[in-house]
C-alpha cells in the first residue's frame, strides 16, 4: 500500500495525469475493455447476488458506459479554463477558474451496485486528471475480483489500483494522506470516513442512504403508482440505496392500493417469486437475518417468506407498522415495503420529520400545489415526481444527499467538478493602473468609497 500511494504521488507531481491527451487515451482503453468484458460482469453480478442480467445491464453497464460516453466527449471542454466576467473593482483584467486536479484519491466502494459504484466515480476522478486507489466491496467477491482484472489491464499501479479487502483494510487506507477521499457506503462508516480524513483536513464527499419516503396522494392514478413504485422497490431486491423505503399514503386509499400492489407483484415475479428469474437474492446471511428482524413486529399483508440459506425474501409489504416498530428505525435497504397512512399535513410531517434527511423523496400526485409545497418543505437529496428511482439516470442532474444522507454531488460533469478544485486567477492588465488604491490613502477615501457603492 504505501509503495502504490508514494508512486501515485510521485506520478502526479510529475505532471503526467494533467495531460488532457493523457486522461483521453485511459478512458477509451477502459472504455475497450469494459466492453470486452460485459458478459463477465453480468456473469460476476449473477453469482454475487443473482442479479438480472436485464438490471445489470441497465443499472450497471449502461450506466457506466454513458457517464464514460459523457466523459470522453467532454473532458477537453471540462478541462479549459473558465473565462467570467471581470469586476469593475479588479478592472482592467481576464477572469478565469481553472480546473485544477485535487491528486491522490482515494475511492470507497460499497457492495449493492458494486460495478457502477466503484468505477464511475473513477471516471470522474481520472476525466478530472487525479490518480485513484479504489477499494471495492468485500461483500461481492466475483465483481470486486473482476473489477481488479480490468484496471490491472487497464492502468498501471501508479495511476489507479484497486486495493481489494475488508474493513482492516479499509482502516489502513483511511489511515493516509489523501487529497479527497470519495466514500459511497452506510451512514455510520460515513461518520468514520468523515473523522479520518477530518485528521488531515481531506474534503470529502460522502453517498449515504437513509430513509426514502413515498408520498402518494389520492389524484394519482394508482394503478401506475403501483407499478412504478413496485419496479423502484423491488429493482436489485430492495437493496438501492435510493428505493423508496416507505410509502404515506391517503388512509381514504390505502387498502385499494395495498391490493392493487400485491396484483402487480404476482404480475411481476409470479405466484412465488423465488422461482422467479427478474429477483435477486439479498447480499448476504447477515443481512436476511437483519431483515427477518424488521418482519417480527410487523403486520404482514403480502409475501413475508425467508429462507436464510438461498439469501431470499420475499417482496413484502407491511401494513401500518409504528413509528417505533422495528422495520421504520433504519434503512430498510431490501424487499420489504412498510405502508403508512395520513389524513392531512401534519400527520405527513410528523413521519417524514421523525427521521433525517433523505437521499430521495418520491411525490404520487396529479396536484400540482400539492407536488410543489412537498418539494419545497422537505429536505432530501433529490428525488422524482410521479416515478421512483430515475433522477439516477440523468448525468446533468447532480446526484446526492443532503445532512446524514450525504454530502456533495457527482454524474456528469458534476462528477468532473467535484473532483477538480475550482482555481480563481485574475490576469492583471498592464496598459492601465488607477493611483486610487496607494497611499497616501487620505485623498483617495471618498472616491474609492464612490466607485464600492455605485459597482457592488
Ligand atoms: P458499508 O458502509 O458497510 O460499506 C461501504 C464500504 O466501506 C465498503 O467498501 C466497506 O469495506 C467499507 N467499510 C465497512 N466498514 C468500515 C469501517 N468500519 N471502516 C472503514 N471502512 C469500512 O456500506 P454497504 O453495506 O456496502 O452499502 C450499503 C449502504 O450504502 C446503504 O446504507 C446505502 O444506502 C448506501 N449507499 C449509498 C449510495 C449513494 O449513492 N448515496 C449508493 C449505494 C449505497
Amino acid at each position: 500500500m504505501p509503495n502504490i500511494i508514494s508512486a501515485q504521488r510521485a506520478l502526479f507531481k510529475s505532471q503526467k495525469t494533467k495531460s488532457v491527451s493523457f486522461r483521453l487515451s485511459l478512458l477509451k482503453t477502459l472504455k475497450t475493455e469494459i466492453q470486452l468484458r460485459e458478459q463477465d460482469i453480468y456473469e460476476a453480478l449473477k453469482n454475487d447476488f443473482n442479479k438480472p442480467e436485464f438490471e445489470s445491464f441497465i443499472s450497471e453497464f449502461g450506466l457506466v458506459m454513458s457517464e464514460l460516453n459523457s466523459a470522453i466527449k467532454n473532458v477537453k471542454k471540462w478541462s479549459k479554463p473558465e473565462r467570467v466576467t471581470s469586476s469593475l473593482l479588479t478592472f482592467p483584467s481576464k477572469d478565469y477558474i481553472y480546473k485544477e486536479p485535487y491528486g491522490n484519491i482515494l475511492v470507497i466502494a460499497p457492495w449493492n451496485y458494486p460495478f457502477l459504484l466503484a468505477i464511475n466515480p473513477l471516471i470522474m476522478a481520472i476525466s478530472a486528471g487525479n490518480t485513484v486507489v479504489l477499494k471495492p466491496s468485500e461483500l461481492t467477491i466475483n465483481t470486486s475480483k473482476l473489477l481488479t482484472e480490468i484496471i490491472e489491464k487497464v492502468f498501471t499501479s501508479e495511476v489507479v489500483a484497486s486495493v481489494e479487502g475488508g474493513v482492516e483494510t479499509s482502516t489502513e487506507l483511511l489511515a493516509q494522506k489523501w487529497d479527497y477521499i470519495f466514500f459511497t457506503g452506510s451512514v455510520p462508516v460515513g461518520k468514520i470516513v468523515a473523522k479520518a480524513a477530518a485528521k488531515h483536513l481531506t474534503p470529502v464527499t460522502l453517498e449515504l442512504g437513509g430513509k426514502s419516503p413515498c408520498i402518494i396522494d389520492d389524484s394519482a392514478n394508482l394503478k401506475l403508482v403501483a407499478k412504478r413504485l413496485s419496479w423502484g422497490k423491488f429493482f436489485n431486491g430492495g437493496q438501492t440505496c435510493i428505493a423508496p423505503d416507505y410509502v404515506i399514503i391517503k388512509a381514504n386509499i390505502k387498502d385499494k392500493f395495498i391490493e392493487l400492489l400485491k396484483a402487480e407483484i404476482v404480475t411481476r415475479y409470479g405466484n412465488n417469486p423465488k422461482e422467479s428469474k427478474s429477483f435477486p437474492r439479498i447480499i448476504n446471511k447477515k443481512n436476511v437475518l437483519r431483515l427477518k428482524k424488521m418482519l417480527h413486529d410487523s403486520t404482514i399483508v403480502f409475501g413475508g417468506e425467508v429462507d436464510e440459506n438461498e439469501c431470499y425474501i420475499a417482496p413484502t409489504l407491511i401494513d401500518n407498522p409504528s413509528l417505533n416498530s422495528e422495520v421504520m428505525q433504519d434503512e430498510i435497504f431490501g424487499p420489504i415495503l412498510p405502508i403508512l397512512s395520513y389524513e392531512n399535513e401534519t400527520d405527513i410531517e410528523s413521519i417524514i420529520w421523525n427521521f433525517e434527511k433523505p437521499l430521495s423523496l418520491y411525490v404520487f400526485s396529479n396536484k400540482k400545489a400539492f407536488i410543489k409545497h412537498i418539494i419545497s418543505k422537505y429536505s432530501f437529496g433529490g428525488g422524482v415526481v410521479n416515478d421512483s428511482l430515475i433522477h439516477f439516470g440523468n448525468d446533468k442532474l447532480p446526484f446526492g444527499g443532503v445532512g446524514a444522507s450525504g454530502m456533495g454531488s457527482y454524474h456528469g460533469k458534476f462528477g468532473f467538478d467535484t473532483f477538480s478544485h475550482n482555481k480563481s486567477i485574475i490576469k492583471r492588465g498592464n496598459w492601465l493602473d488607477p493611483s486610487m488604491r496607494y497611499a497616501p490613502y487620505k485623498e483617495n477615501f471618498g472616491l474609492i468609497k464612490k466607485l464600492f457603492s455605485y459597482f457592488s
